[in-house]
């Protein structure tokens, strides 16, 4: 996670790229602190505020003087202080919960931290007129490491400045120079503890973010590739019609559905006529490209829910639910008009296309399969074809 080149240029080289991966994380990062800070500030401030209680009764109990009542004093101001910051914070944090891209409420949580830091060196401080422990400074640099995402290049100023600040206020409030070393020295450590965690645990969101997130990229890439995998099995690739299996599966349930509600149903099989002969003169390319056209015919002409597939080669195929045959006629007529009608463009050249179409039929009372009714639609094609062609029978 935290692997650090020996080398100079390789160092340079990481921190940038860590900065790059930071700038990446760093709104999600706003988002969550925002929704963080919702939940610590209370607690922040409940406990400010019951210690404010507990020094305001001790104060009105107890008699005390001098040095005694100074620290009391000092940490019922404190606490109250903080108590009535969180109160702020907590009207802030709510005000701004889903303003993480704006400039407020970035800064919000690391004035939060600042607040928090202030609040633990000032306790610390105020106990050295009565104890030379610095427990409330070290709990203060831990969960400031530890609450909040900060960026290492916002949590080292921090910690570092706290660190001044601890030093120079303790200066003024614990007058024995060996406690005064020692607790300056547990207080830098501490502040670097707290640094190590920030930056430990910033670093470990970023890698984790940035992981889930090209997970989710490749997962959405995943679907995409299935999705469009389903199509192609169902799809014809260059016509983009229903292919052969596909077709045949959905007339299947279109007569089962036929029969069920005794509605009549007529198929069309279509075959270009003498389409070798534009593979033979104008190449593959110009054959696929009027096969691509004649297909866009048949889907155009037909009604949204008639089946349009083309079996292979030159021949497609088309279902017409709840159809009789003088209406499937009709509309085979309009359609093979439409073909020899409107020429192919390829290759800057216009190509007349005819097609033959063969039509049949089963009545409503009829029970008929797709191999039955493709069979007698495949001896009229052949009847239209032996009887000279471009003609629907
Ligand atoms: P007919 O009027 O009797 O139907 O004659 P035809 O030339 O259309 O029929 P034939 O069966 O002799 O030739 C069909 C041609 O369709 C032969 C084959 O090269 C061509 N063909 C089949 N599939 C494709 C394809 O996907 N692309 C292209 N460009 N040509 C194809
Ligand atoms: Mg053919
Ligand atoms: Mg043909």
């Amino acid at each position: 996670m935290l692997s650090i080149p020996s080398d100079w240029p390789a160092l340079r080289f990481k921190l940038r790229q860590w900065a790059h991966e930071h700038d990446q994380v760093a709104l999600q990062a706003s988002e969550i602190n925002l929704a963080r800070m919702r939940v610590l500030t209370p607690l922040l401030g409940g406990l400010s505020a019951v210690s404010t209680l507990v020094f305001a009764f001790r104060l009105i109990l107890q008699d005390s003087s001098g040095v005694a009542r100074d620290w009391l004093f000092g940490l019922l101001w404190t606490h109250l202080a903080m108590g009535v910051m969180m109160l702020g914070f907590m009207g802030l944090s709510h005000h701004l919960r889903h303003e993480a891209r704006r400039l407020a409420g970035q800064i919000l949580p690391l004035a939060w931290l600042v607040t928090e830091l202030a609040y633990a060196t000032v306790l610390a401080c105020i106990d050295q007129w009565v104890t030379p422990n610095i427990t409330p400074f070290v709990l203060g640099c831990m969960l400031a490491g530890l609450l909040l995402h900060l960026r290492p290049r916002e949590s080292a100023p921090l910690f570092a400045a706290a660190a001044m600040a601890f030093m120079a206020g303790i200066g003024h409030t614990q007058a024995q120079p060996e406690n005064l070393l020692s607790n300056r020295i547990n207080g830098l450590c501490a502040c670097l503890l707290g640094l190590t965690l920030s930056v430990l645990l910033w670093r470990k969101f970023s890698v984790i973010t940035l992981q889930q997130r090209a997970l989710e990229k490749a997962n959405q890439a995943l679907q995409t590739k299935q999705r469009e995998l389903e199509r192609l099995t169902r799809v014809d690739g260059l016509t983009a019609l229903l292919n052969r299996a596909t077709f045949v599966e959905l007339t299947r349930n279109e007569l089962a559905r036929a029969r069920r509600q005794s509605t009549p149903t007529t198929l069309l099989l279509l075959d270009l006529d003498h389409f070798k002969q534009v593979n033979d003169t104008w190449g593959h390319p110009a054959g696929d490209e009027v096969l691509r056209h004649v297909a866009a015919l048949c889907a155009g002409t037909v009604r949204s829910t008639d089946l349009v597939g083309r079996l292979g080669g030159e021949e497609f195929i088309i279902l017409l639910p709840a159809t009789r045959p003088e209406a499937g006629r009709v509309l085979a007529e309009k359609l093979r008009l439409r073909v020899q009608n409107t020429p192919a463009k390829v290759q800057g050249h216009s190509l007349d296309i005819r097609v033959s179409i063969g039509l049949a039929s089963a009545a409503p009372d009829v029970e008929a399969s797709f191999d039955t009714l493709y069979a007698a639609a495949d001896q009229a094609l052949y009847q239209a074809k032996q009887w000279g062609r471009n003609r629907v029978v």
